[in-house]
C-alpha cells in the first residue's frame, strides 16, 4: 500500500547541525560554530535548566497541573485569559492546531514568499490549498499590506511573520491591523512573532481585544533558548478559543517542556542578555560585513553573497555553519544566527575572507 498522494508536499529543510557536518568532513566537532538555525548562543536560562532536572522525577505523571500553571503565567503576562492561550508542541504545533480549526478540505491558505516552509506543509496535511504573496528583494524585502493585496483573493488564513524569517523585516502594527481590517471577515490573520523578542515593536496580541480575526503565535526556541524542548503558543481570540479543547492533541506540551517555559519565562535576566547580545550581533554584521545586509528585528542577518550554496559550502569547510536560503527560493542569500561576541567576529571574518577569495 502506500500514503495518500504527498505530490505536492514538500520536506522541511532544516540547518545543518555541528555533529552531522563534522562527520561529514571526517572534524571534530569543537572547530564548529552553528549559526544556521536561530537559536540561542548563550543557550537556556539555567533557570530553566534546574526546572527540567527537578521534573525529571515526576514524569510518569501527565502534564496537567504544569499545563496550567504556564498557561495561567502567559495569561497574565499578556493579560488575556487563559483560554486564549494555545500551547503546542512548538510554534509549528501552533500552526497545527490553527489550521485543524480553520481549514475545510479544499480551503486556501496564503504564505510568504519567500518565508518561513512550514505555513505551506501545515495547511496541506489539513487537506488546504497554499498560494503566495510575494516578498520583494527589489523592495529591501520591506512588508506592507501592498504585499498581501498583491494577490490576495478571499483565503481562508493569512500569515505574516514579524519579524520574517529569513529577511529580518517586519509588519508595523496598523499594517497588521489594516490587513486584518481589509480582508474577508472569514479570514483569520496569523501573526507569526517567533521572533517577537528581538524587535522593539508591539506585539499584535493587543489586536485581540477588538478583533476576533487575528491570532499570534509566539515560541520558546528562539529568545528562551530551548528549542530542543518545542514548546510554543498561540493567543486567539476570546470568541473561538474554546477550539483548542477540540483540536489540541492531548498533553502534546510535555511536562519537562512546561516547567522549563515557566522557569524561563520567569527569568527576566537571560531573555534581556539574549536581546542585548542580538542587538551588539546585527550590529556588527551590519558594520564589518563586506557584503549587503539587510535590516533585521530578529536574531540573524540575511546577507547577499553572490552563489550561497557555494558560499556557504566554503564558510562551512571553514567552521562557520549559515544558513543557505536556497530553499527559501533566494539562492544569492545567506541567513547568519546572532552568536556570541566570539561567534560572530568568527564568522564575519571567515565571510569576509571567502568572499574576497
Ligand atoms: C522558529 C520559527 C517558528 C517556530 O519554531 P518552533 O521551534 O516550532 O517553536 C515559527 N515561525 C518561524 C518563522 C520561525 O522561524
Amino acid at each position: 500500500m502506500q500514503p495518500r498522494d504527498l505530490s505536492q508536499h514538500e520536506e522541511y529543510v532544516a540547518g545543518r547541525g555541528i555533529e552531522e557536518v563534522a562527520r561529514e568532513l571526517g572534524r571534530d566537532p569543537a572547530e564548529f560554530v552553528k549559526l544556521a538555525s536561530n537559536e540561542n548562543p548563550l543557550g537556556p536560562s539555567p533557570a530553566a535548566v534546574g526546572a527540567i532536572r527537578e521534573s525529571a522525577d515526576d514524569v510518569h505523571h501527565y502534564p496537567k497541573a504544569v499545563h496550567a500553571d504556564l498557561v495561567a503565567a502567559l495569561a497574565e503576562r499578556w493579560d488575556v485569559s487563559h483560554e486564549q492561550i494555545w500551547l503546542a508542541n512548538g510554534g509549528d504545533g501552533v500552526l497545527d492546531y490553527l489550521g485543524r480549526a480553520m481549514l475545510d478540505p479544499g480551503d486556501a491558505v496564503l504564505v510568504p514568499d519567500p518565508g518561513f516552509a512550514y505555513y505551506g506543509m501545515s495547511a496541506r496535511f489539513h487537506h488546504g490549498q497554499v498560494n503566495t504573496y510575494p516578498v520583494e528583494e527589489a523592495d529591501d524585502f520591506d512588508l506592507s499590506p501592498a504585499n498581501v493585496f498583491e494577490t490576495y483573493d478571499g483565503e481562508r488564513i493569512v500569515y505574516l511573520t514579524s519579524p520574517h524569517n529569513p529577511t529580518g523585516s517586519r509588519f508595523a502594527l496598523e499594517h497588521v491591523a489594516t490587513i486584518a481590517e481589509r480582508t474577508d471577515d472569514e479570514t483569520l490573520v496569523v501573526v507569526d512573532e517567533a521572533y517577537g523578542e528581538f524587535t522593539d515593536g508591539p506585539s499584535a496580541i493587543g489586536l485581540l481585544d477588538e478583533r476576533d480575526d487575528v491570532a499570534v503565535i509566539r515560541t520558546f526556541s528562539k529568545a528562551y533558548g530551548i528549542a530542543g524542548l518545542r514548546l510554543g503558543y498561540g493567543v486567539v481570540p476570546k470568541s473561538w478559543a474554546d477550539a483548542y479543547a477540540k483540536v489540541n492533541t492531548p498533553f502534546a506540551a510535555s511536562a519537562v517542556a512546561c516547567a522549563a517555559g515557566l522557569a524561563a519565562l520567569e527569568d527576566g535576566d537571560h531573555v534581556e542578555e539574549t536581546t542585548d547580545l542580538v542587538r551588539w550581533a546585527r550590529e556588527y554584521m551590519y558594520e564589518h560585513l563586506e557584503a549587503p545586509t539587510y535590516e533585521s528585528h530578529g536574531n540573524f542577518v540575511l546577507v547577499e553573497v553572490g552563489d550561497a550554496g557555494e558560499v556557504s559550502e566554503t564558510l562551512k569547510r571553514r567552521g562557520v555553519i549559515v544558513r543557505d536560503c536556497s530553499s527559501f527560493g533566494l539562492p544569492e542569500h545567506v541567513r547568519i544566527t546572532c552568536g556570541t561576541r566570539e561567534e560572530t567576529r568568527r564568522a564575519v571574518s571567515e565571510l569576509n575572507e571567502v568572499l574576497a577569495e
